[in-house]
C-alpha cells in the first residue's frame, strides 16, 4: 500500500490527461515550491471524489461493528477459541466509546479469554482496565474472582487473599445478584480459599516467553555516524554518491549497525491492495490486518491492545504507547484516519515524518534548500557531474550531505531531509499524484483546524491568520505551504529510500508442535543511516528488525576496504538479471553490481532453468517466451505459455484448498489433495521449481501436525534442497526451513541428527539474527535438552 487507492490514481491520472499542454509543461519543469503553488490553484474537483473515497475506508468508531465483534467474540468463545475470541474482543473494544461501560464490558470479556490461554499478566492488566473504565458494579465480584485466580496461579498468595476478602465483603453488603449465581460465585471463592490454604497452586507459572535480557554484544560505535560499528566508515563520491565502506577487517556475523527508525508506520494490508467498501454493503468481516496484531507505535505484537480514544483504527500494546504517538503525532493523523489509509503509506510516512520533525526545523530545512549554493550540493550526490567537483576535494565528512558542522552523521531529520528527492526524474504524472495527494491532506489539516497543532502553536496564537486562511480559504496558509513543501519532498524520496521493516510472523501449525515462520511486511520507515548503503544484488549484510530497529549484520567475511551492500530487493539468487534491472530502475539506477556484470557477460541463464515449466508430455524444458517449444526435437510439443501459467494458478488454488482442510483437522484428505497436487506439478514444472519445494514443505507440515516425524522430516530436506538451490546455502531463509527441521527431529527423537541440524541452523541464524536472537536461543534449549535426555532413550533411537 505505498501509493493511493486505485480509484483516486486514476481520478488524478483523467486530470492531467485533460491539463493544456502548456501548464504540463511548466509543471513538469516546476520547482517542488513552484508546482504546489501551481498545484493549489487547480486542487478542486478533486474535493468531492475525495470525500466519496474516503467514505468507503473505515475508521470511526461504529456502535455496529462493536456489537458484531463481540458477539462473534463470544461464539469463539464458546468454541473454546480463545485466542480468537480475544482477538474479536479487542476488535469490539476499538468501535466502543472511551471510557464507557460497554468498553469495560469488552475488556473483561477480554480477560477471560487470556485467562484460559494461560496469560495471566496480560488477564490482570485487562481486569485493572475493565475496572478503571466503570465496569458495571454488579458484575464486578466475578471480574475480581477471577483476579484472584490470576495471582494465585502467579504465586502471589498474600495478593489473591486481599482480592477475595474485597470479593467477599462485596457480595455481602450488597447482595444484589441473583440467588444462583451468588451461589456460584460463592462455591468458587470458597473452592479458592481452600486452594491457597493449601499453597496447591505453589509452582508460579512462568511467563510464556522468559524474556531473559542477555548481555548485549560487545560493540564500539562510530564516532561520527550515528548507531553504527566503528569498522565502517563514512564515504563520497560523484560515482557512488555517500556510502559505507569498511574501515578495517570484517567478520561474518559482525554487527555493523543498529538504528531506530526515524518515522514508522505500520502498513494496513500486505500487498497493494486496501479494498475500498462499497457503501452500500455494511458488513463486518472478521479478516485480520497488520492493524490488529501489530502496535501502531512500536509495532510489537498485539495480544491484549488499547484502542485510540478517538479512531477504531489505532491500536497500541500499551497505554504508554497511545499517549506517546496521541502526544507527537497521533491526535492530528487521528481525524483523518480515512484519508490517510486511502492516500497510501507514502503519504502518511511524509506526514508523519514533519510531525515528527515540528515546524520550526521543517520550516528551516526547506528554507536552506531554497539556497542555491545548497542545491548544488544535493546535484553533486545525484551524479550532476558539473556541479560536484568543487565538493570531491573537500576533506573528510565535513562536506557531505547530511552531516552536522562538525562533519556528524546522525539519524535527524537533517540526514532524512538530505536523502535525495530525485525531482527530475520522476515522471510528471506521478509527480501531480504526489502533489495533489499532499494538498489534500494539507487543505483537510486546514478545514479542520488541526494547523495549529502541526506547527506546534497554540491555537489562539493563530487567531489572527486563520481569518485569512479559513476553513473554505482557496489557498494554503504559506506555513502549510512550506509543509506541505517538505511533504512532497519526503513522498519523492520515499521510491528510493522507503526501507520495508519485516518480520517474520509465527503461523501456528495444528497442534503447535512446529512452527511455521513466514516473513510479513509490517511497515515502511525511514532509516537515514541504513539508507547511506548502495545496493548490490549479491548483499555482504543481512537485516533484520526488532519493533522499529534495524541491524545490520555482516553476511560474510568484509576486507577492510570494501563497500558495504545491502539488497533492496532483488537478489540474484532469486532472479535473473534483465528481471532485476528492471525493478531497479525505480531507483533510477543500473545496476553495475559484480553479480550483474558476470550475467550480462556470461549469459547463462541459470535462474531461469529453476522456475519454468517443462513439457507435458516428455518431462524435458521448454523454450520460447510467448509460444513455449520442447527442447526435445522428438517430441516438438508446443504451447501457450499462458496456458502453463493458469495450469500454475489452478495448482496454487489447490494447494490452498489443501492448507483449509488442514486448518479444519481433515488432515488425511489434505495429503490426499498435496499428493495429487505433486503429480500434476510434475508433469510440466521444472523439478527445481520453487513450488515443488513449497508442496514439500506444506506435507511436512501436516505430518508433524500429525506425529508422523520420520515422514515429515523426509519432506522437508526436499524442501530445503531447493531453498538452498534459490537462496543459497548460507541464507536466511536456509536457517529458517534448517530451525523447522531441528524442531521435526527433536520432537521425532533423532539425537544425533537433530544435533547436527541444529549446529548448522545455529551457524546460518547467528550471523543473521545475532547470538541473541528467539530462534538461537530456542535451537540451544533443544540442544541442552537432547544432551541431558537419558541414556536408554539415547540408545533406542
Ligand atoms: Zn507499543
Ligand atoms: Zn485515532
Ligand atoms: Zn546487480
Ligand atoms: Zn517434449
Amino acid at each position: 500500500m505505498a501509493l493511493p487507492v486505485e480509484e483516486w490514481r486514476q481520478n488524478v491520472a483523467r486530470r492531467w490527461a485533460a491539463l493544456e499542454p502548456a501548464l504540463r509543461e511548466q509543471l513538469a519543469a516546476a520547482s517542488l515550491g513552484e508546482a504546489l503553488r501551481v498545484g493549489c490553484g487547480l486542487f478542486g474537483p478533486e474535493v468531492a471524489a475525495l470525500r466519496r473515497l474516503c467514505g468507503r475506508v473505515r475508521t470511526d468508531k461504529e456502535p455496529a461493528a462493536a456489537r458484531f465483534y463481540r458477539e462473534e467474540g463470544n461464539r469463539r468463545f464458546g468454541l473454546c477459541r480463545y485466542s480468537e475470541a480475544a482477538r474479536l474482543y479487542s476488535q469490539a473494544a476499538a468501535h466502543e466509546p472511551p471510557r464507557s461501560p460497554e468498553v469495560a464490558l469488552c475488556f473483561a470479556n477480554r480477560s477471560a479469554a487470556l485467562f484460559h490461554l494461560g496469560r495471566f499478566e496480560v488477564c490482570l492488566e485487562d481486569i485493572a482496565r475493565a475496572e478503571s473504565h466503570g465496569y458495571p458494579d454488579r458484575l464486578l465480584p466475578k471480574v475480581l474472582l477471577r483476579k484472584a485466580e490470576c495471582l494465585l496461579r502467579l504465586g502471589r498468595l498474600q495478593d489473591a487473599t486481599d482480592t477475595l476478602t474485597a470479593v467477599e465483603n462485596k457480595m455481602t453488603v450488597d447482595g444484589i445478584m441473583t440467588s444462583s449465581t451468588h451461589l456460584t460465585l460463592l462455591k468458587k471463592l470458597n473452592q479458592l480459599k481452600t486452594e491457597i490454604h493449601q499453597g496447591s497452586c505453589s509452582e508460579p507459572s512462568r511467563g510464556a516467553h522468559g524474556d531473559i535480557q542477555r548481555e548485549s554484544e560487545i560493540w564500539e560505535e562510530n564516532g561520527s555516524i550515528s548507531g553504527a560499528s566503528s569498522s565502517l566508515s563514512l564515504n563520497f563520491n560523484t560515482e557512488r554518491g555517500r556510502h559505507l565502506v569498511a574501515s578495517q577487517d570484517i567478520l561474518p556475523g559482525q554487527n555493523l549497525l543498529k538504528e531506530k527508525a526515524f518515522v514508522c508506520v505500520l502498513c494496513p494490508v500486505e500487498g497493494d491492495s486496501l479494498l475500498l467498501q462499497n457503501s452500500s454493503e455494511t458488513v463486518w468481516d472478521t479478516q485480520v490486518t497488520n492493524a490488529d496484531l501489530y502496535c501502531h507505535h512500536c509495532l510489537k505484537q498485539l495480544l491484549a491492545s488499547v484502542p485510540c480514544c478517538g479512531c477504531s483504527y489505532a491500536k497500541y500494546c500499551s497505554q504508554n504507547c497511545a499517549d506517546v504517538a496521541w502526544e507527537q503525532y497521533h491526535r492530528t493523523e487521528c481525524p483523518l484516519g480515512a484519508l490517510l489509509l486511502m492516500l497510501g503509506v507514502f503519504c502518511h510516512v511524509a506526514l508523519r515524518t514533519v510531525l515528527l520533525a515540528g515546524f520550526s526545523e521543517v520550516s528551516r530545512l526547506v528554507e536552506w534548500s531554497h539556497d542555491d549554493s545548497n542545491k548544488d550540493l544535493c546535484n553533486a550526490e545525484a551524479g550532476d557531474k558539473h556541479s560536484s567537483e568543487a565538493l570531491d576535494t573537500r576533506a573528510g565528512t565535513k562536506g557531505i550531505p547530511g552531516c552536522n558542522d562538525d562533519g556528524q552523521y546522525q539519524s535527524s531529520y537533517r540526514a532524512v531531509f538530505n536523502l535525495l528527492p530525485h525531482v527530475e526524474k520522476h515522471s510528471p504524472e506521478h509527480k501531480f499524484l504526489c502533489m495533489l495527494s499532499i494538498i489534500a491532506i494539507c487543505k483537510k489539516l486546514q478545514e479542520t483546524g488541526l494547523e495549529a497543532a502541526v506547527l506546534n502553536r497554540e491555537s489562539s496564537i493563530m487567531g489572527s491568520e486563520q481569518k485569512m486562511y479559513g476553513k473554505t480559504s482557496e489557498e494554503l496558509s504559506p506555513e502549510l505551504m512550506i509543509t506541505a513543501e517538505a511533504m512532497l519532498r519526503h513522498v519523492l524520496q520515499l521510491q528510493c529510500n522507503a526501507q520495508a521493516v519485516t518480520v517474520t510472523q509465527e503461523l501456528e501449525s495444528g497442534d503447535g508442535a512446529v512452527v511455521n515462520k513466514k516473513p510479513v511486511r509490517l511497515a515502511t520507515a525511514f532509516f537515514p543511516v541504513l539508507s547511506l548503503l548502495n545496493h548490490s544484488c549479491s548483499p555482504n549484510i543481512s537485516v533484520s528488525f526488532s519493533g522499529t530497529v534495524a541491524t545490520v549484520r555482516a553476511s560474510q567475511p568484509i576486507p577492510s576496504g570494501q563497500e558495504i551492500f545491502h539488497c533492496y530487493g532483488p537478489h540474484h539468487c532469486r532472479m535473473r538479471v534483465a528481471e532485476r534491472q528492471q525493478l531497479l530502475s525505480q531507483y533510477f539506477f543500473e545496476c553495475r553490481c559484480q553479480a550483474c556484470l558476470d550475467e550480462l557477460e556470461s549469459d547463462v541463464e541459470s535462474v531461469s532453468m529453476r522456475n519454468s515449466f517443462c513439457c507435458p508430455n516428455c518431462q524435458a524444458s521448454m523454450q520460447g517466451k510467448e509460444m513455449l517449444c520442447c527442447s526435445n526435437e522428438a517430441c516438438a510439443f508446443s504451447v501457450s505459455r499462458g496456458r502453463l501459467s493458469r495450469r500454475l494458478l489452478d495448482l496454487q488454488q489447490q494447494m490452498e484448498k489443501a492448507l483449509e482442510l488442514l486448518r479444519d483437522s481433515k488432515a488425511d484428505e489434505a495429503i490426499r489433495m498435496l499428493l495429487k497436487c505433486q503429480m500434476d506439478a510434475r508433469n510440466f514444472l521444472s523439478p527445481e521449481h520453487l513450488l515443488m519445494g513449497e508442496l514439500e514443505d506444506h506435507l511436512a507440515q501436516i505430518y508433524a501436525a500429525l506425529g508422523k516425524w520420520q515422514e515429515a522430516a523426509r519432506h522437508l530436506e526436499r524442501s530445503i534442497q531447493l531453498v538452498e538451490m534459490h537462496h543459497g546455502p548460507s541464507s536466511v531463509e536456509m536457517g529458517h526451513e534448517l530451525f523447522k527441521l531441528a524442531q521435526i527431529l527433536f520432537n521425532g527423537l533423532a539425537v544425533s541428527e537433530a544435533l547436527s541440524t541444529i549446529q548448522r541452523a545455529e551457524e546460518i541464524l547467528s550471523v543473521h539474527c545475532g547470538p541473541q536472537s528467539t530462534q538461537i536461543q530456542e535451537l540451544q534449549e533443544m540442544k541442552t535438552c537432547l544432551l541431558e535426555l537419558p541414556r536408554s532413550i539415547l540408545q533406542r533411537t
